[in-house]
This record gives structure tokens, sequence and C-alpha cells, in this order.
């Protein structure tokens, strides 16, 4: 389950995006200053939301001490005009920032989008699946399947939260980020993978959405 470490010292924003994103299925660890947020990164983290503005520090400071050990993706709050072009002239390729005030979903499309570039090179293997992600080569028992972007989407969203139950509306904006699709998209995307990867990997929470497992992880 990616780790988000979010660093902001506004409370009911902070609030409001750990909820949020806990909903899509990533573990949260909120912190409200930079002093608590180096005690934070003490532990591995797969992306970070870091205020540029707190109270004791700045958040170009903390993604540089991160950058010293980690590749986790960075996404910056930034409350300015003046703050933002100072993350455009710093942030590294991988980083992102994202001006206040912000729709949560926004935030979220965001997160989603930095994260799948971050766990793109893991290797899953399960069962008999070996998924690359990075290179795009799937093989189910040595043979090769072929995926299409929105299947390779939505399978990486739930491997990504393995015995996560994923809402229907989350995986939706995983795969499709804000385009608008068909009401039934999603369920014939989930429909065509199992075909590909057969039985047992996904399965449909009944009025809730899907999780990534087999009945013997519960
Ligand atoms: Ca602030």
């Amino acid at each position: 389950m990616p780790h988000i470490l979010l660093v902001e010292d506004d409370r009911p924003l902070a609030q409001g995006v750990a909820d949020a994103l806990a909903a899509d299925g990533r573990t949260i660890t909120v912190c409200g200053s930079a002093r608590q947020a180096r005690q934070a990164m003490e532990s591995p983290i797969d992306l970070a939301i870091l205020d540029v503005g707190l109270p004791d520090g700045n958040g170009l400071e903390l993604c540089r001490e991160l950058r010293l050990f980690s590749r986790a993706p960075v996404l910056f709050l930034t409350a300015c005009d003046a703050e933002a072009d100072e993350v455009a002239g710093f942030a590294a390729g991988g980083d992102d920032y994202i001006a206040k005030p912000f729709r949560v979903r926004a935030l979220r499309a965001r997160v989603d989008a930095l994260l799948r570039r971050a766990v793109g090179d893991d290797i899953v293997e399960r069962g008999g699946l070996r998924l690359d992600f990075a290179h795009a080569d799937f093989t189910r028992d040595g043979v090769g399947i072929a995926l299409s972007v929105p299947e390779q989407r939505l399978l990486r969203a739930l491997v990504s939260a393995p015995g996560q139950t994923l809402p229907r509306e989350t995986l939706t904006r995983q795969v499709w980020g804000l385009e608008a699709v068909e009401e039934n998209a999603l369920s014939v995307t989930v429909r065509r993978l199992r075909k590909k990867l057969g039985e047992g990997y996904i399965q449909t929470i009944y009025g809730v959405g899907y999780r990534w497992g087999t009945k013997d992880d519960r």
C-alpha cells in the first residue's frame, strides 16, 4: 500500500486531503511542521506532499533533505505565485506542484499520476502471473498477454493496494483521470482483465468496488 507523507500546517486542509487519500487506499502520515516531517522521513515513503510555507521551515528544504536518500516523487502545495515560481525553478524531473486553493479531486489525480510513475518499476509475481509494468511485459504461465492501456492502469491500481477494497469511483479516476467515460467502462475493463489473467485475482466487493487478492488472503 503506498505510503504518503503529507506536510501541511493548515489542519483542516491536511485532514481533508488525508481523508481523501485514505479512501483511495493510501497510508498517510500527516505532519504539521518541518520538525515532525524530518522524523517521519525516517520511515520509507512512496510520495511526499509538501506545503511550501511551514511555520518552522519550508517544503523546498525538506525536499532537498529527502532527495539525499529517497527517489520518492514530491508534490508541492503553493500558496502564491511567488512560491509557485520558486518551486518551478527548483523541482526535479519527477516532481509537481499544485496551487492553493485546489480541488481535492484535482490533487488526487496528481497523486495518482505521480504514484503510477513511481511504482512503475515494480515486477509483481503471483500464481502463474508475472507483471512487469515498466516494460509493459505481462505473462500468464510463461505466455505473453496483451493488455490495453486502461487494463494496465487498472491492474496497476489494484496491485498497488493488495487486499484493499478500492471504490469504483477511485479506480475510474485512476484509470481514466478526469476524462468522461461510460458508466460501465470499469465493469467492462474488469471483465476483460479477468479473462486475460484468469479468475481469482480480482475480487468484486458488491456495492463498493474491487480488490486484488485471493480468498486465502483474508
Ligand atoms: Ca502553510
